[in-house]
């Protein structure tokens, strides 16, 4: 049974990660920050641990993903998927010291940290597969969330370096980059901004989390085993 680990699973695209990753018969652990009651439920629906565990905390992390794989009982995790991330919005000279740190330290600070916490025992087995959750603003850019394209572009970046550095002990590494999907991230756009997305569009519509968890579990599957490397879109042809 596969062992996985998914951070920021209490909600939106990584709750439907853990969900996923369940029912195909994994056993799964998540991390979330803040939302308990959000985690216990689907903990008790899927089955999966939920641990409490800032991703921007590299002592914090290290710690649970131990404490994961000795519940377990696994020497390894098999799937790592690096979800946890926040928005920012706001002009980039409005942006606060504070409000940079915590999107940086979160989105890529928390991808760095959870890859270093799990990748000795992938290397060690000589097998693993990592999804990293970056956006199409990290290919694209997005006017307004300038600093959260940069941290999203980081991921890719990371990625892509990564897949060259862990392709010779077995390990794939893959970038998803959504587009605009239905969760808690998008739960203040007006109206207006929901009829210029969906103009913007190709397929005319927003994202469901389970149409991301679906690409996440394949690149994370063995059916993608000479997949390493890339940035995924899912976007409905937003950026093409
Ligand atoms: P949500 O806000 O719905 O959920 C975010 C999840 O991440 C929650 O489970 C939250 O846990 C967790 N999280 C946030 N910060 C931390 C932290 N420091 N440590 C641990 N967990 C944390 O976001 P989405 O589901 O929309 O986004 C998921 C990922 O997908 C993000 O990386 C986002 O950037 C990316 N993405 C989203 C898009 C969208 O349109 N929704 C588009 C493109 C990319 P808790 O609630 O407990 O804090």
């Amino acid at each position: 049974m596969k062992t996985v680990l998914i951070t920021g699973g209490s909600r939106g695209i990584g709750a439907a990660c853990v969900k996923k990753f369940a029912e195909e018969g994994c056993n799964v652990v998540f991390f979330y920050r803040s939302s308990a009651d959000e985690a216990e439920k689907i903990s008790k629906e899927t089955g999966a641990l939920a641990l409490k565990c800032d991703v921007a905390d590299s002592e914090a992390v290290k710690l649970a993903a131990g404490e994961a794989l000795s519940h377990f009982g696994s020497r390894s995790f098999d799937v790592l998927v690096c979800n946890a991330g926040i928005s920012v919005e706001g002009l980039v000279q409005d942006l606060s010291d504070e409000e940079w740190e915590r999107l940086d330290g979160t989105n890529t600070g928390g991808t760095v940290n959870s890859v270093r916490a799990v990748v000795g025992g992938m290397i060690s087995e000589k097998k693993g597969s990592i999804v990293l959750m970056s956006s199409m603003w990290g290919k694209s850019g997005a006017s307004y969330e300038a600093a959260y394209s940069a941290t999203k572009a980081a991921v890719i970046g990371f990625g892509q370096g990564l897949a060259r550095e862990l392709g010779p002990s077995g390990i794939r590494v893959n970038m998803v980059a959504p587009g605009v999907i239905y969760t808690d991230m998008n739960k203040g756009r007006s109206r207006e901004d929901w009829e210029q997305i969906f103009s913007d569009t190709p397929l005319g519509r927003a994202g469901r989390p389970e149409e991301v968890a679906e690409l996440v579990y394949f690149l994370a599957s063995d059916k993608a085993s000479f997949i390493t490397g890339q940035t995924v879109g899912i976007d409905g042809g937003f950026v093409i």
